[in-house]
């Protein structure tokens, strides 16, 4: 991926570090948003993760970070999968990644220009166990691709829903066989090294008037599990960025993009923040920007996120309402006290 100028011009921090410039904008003015200590084992890079808002567009992200050579590694050899046994996995698909994937796209499709026709051809990129394109295929024809680095992922994607796979790093040229009516990008933008390179690529392999749907956590939307003890949950190495929607709409425009819809997706896929949805459209036109928050506005909207969810008054009916919507988090949380 050809890197924007500012990259590793900035001083490094550490062998495996790097300083960035905002990819989005490319200035390099920025305000600190937080220092949080990193919980993550096996973590090679320095002790704590620092999220900073560019001053001028309003992105956030991580600086320093690793580099992608440091990323390649980590993802490769640290980051432990969500389950090493197979029967353990293939349960946790039907309980939790289907049922949710199947609610996703009952909100999402109706939301498309157009009925896709039975001969679509849709690519998921990091499409894990293909879950997703599984969840599409029950009610609707289609040729599913996938875009999957994690090798036994990938052959369960294709064993169990039939689902051709390529294997590719995102972070480089996405060069595929033909070109998409419809792409998911569901968490995974706030992983990559370069998200409007990244959107640029996925444009390449749009149709014209292909449409792209992108769902990736709120930075100004945690659930009320998430206080200060607990924020790096939220604030963590492999996100290495945080949208807002102004900056998730202005990244997809960047690239050419006409954007068609950005919302709070409301139902969340992660215990930690709601999701943004967003929905582009290969126009062959980009939308005209969104005007972004402030830097400062940014942080204060965040703090005060996490400010009232220490609130007890606020937190105790606000953390019952979320076990109450979601009951398996509730026993997982009960099952850990009951262990310790
Ligand atoms: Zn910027």
């Amino acid at each position: 991926m050809p890197d924007h100028p500012g990259i590793n011009t900035l001083p490094d921090d550490g062998p495996t570090m790097e300083r960035v410039a905002c990819k989005l904008c490319g200035a390099d003015r920025t305000l600190e948003l937080i220092r949080e200590p990193i919980t993550h084992v096996n973590w090679q890079g320095k002790g704590e993760c620092r999220a900073v808002i560019c001053e001028a567009c309003g992105l956030v992200y991580l600086s320093p970070r690793l580099t992608r050579e440091g990323y390649n590694d980590f993802y490769t050899h640290n980051f432990s999968a969500h389950a090493n046994d197979p029967a353990v996995l293939a349960e946790l698909i039907d309980r939790k990644y289907l049922p949710e994937k199947r609610r996703l796209l009952e909100k999402v499709l109706p939301m498309l220009d157009g009925p896709l026709p039975d001969d679509a051809e849709v690519l998921d990129i990091g499409c894990g166990y293909g879950e997703l394109l599984g969840a599409y295929r029950e009610k609707h024809g289609a040729r599913l691709t996938g875009i999957e680095l994690g090798e036994y992922a990938a052959k369960y994607a294709t064993d169990r829903f039939g689902v051709d796979i390529v294997s590719m790093d995102i972070n480089g040229p996405i060069r595929m066989d033909r070109n998409f009516d419809l792409i998911f990008l569901i968490a995974v933008i706030e992983h990559v090294l370069d998200p409007v390179e990244v959107f640029r690529e996925i444009r390449e392999n749009l149709k014209p008037d292909g449409q792209l749907v992108v769902l990736t956590p709120d930075l100004l939307d945690v659930t009320p599990l998430i206080t200060s003890a607990n924020l790096g949950r939220v604030i963590k190495p492999v996100h290495t960025y945080y949208f807002t929607k102004e900056t998730l709409a202005n990244t997809g425009i960047k690239a050419g993009l006409a954007c068609t819809h950005i919302s709070s997706a409301g139902k969340r896929l992660s215990t930690t923040q709601n999701d943004l949805l967003a929905i582009f459209k290969n126009t062959g036109e980009a939308s005209s920007p969104l005007t972004p928050p402030k830097a400062d506005e940014i942080k204060k909207r965040f703090f005060e996120n996490i400010r009232h969810n220490e609130c007890p008054w606020v937190r105790l009916p606000c953390k019952a309402r979320f076990y109450l919507e979601n009951p398996s988090v509730f026993f997982k949380v009960l099952k850990r006290r009951f262990r310790k």
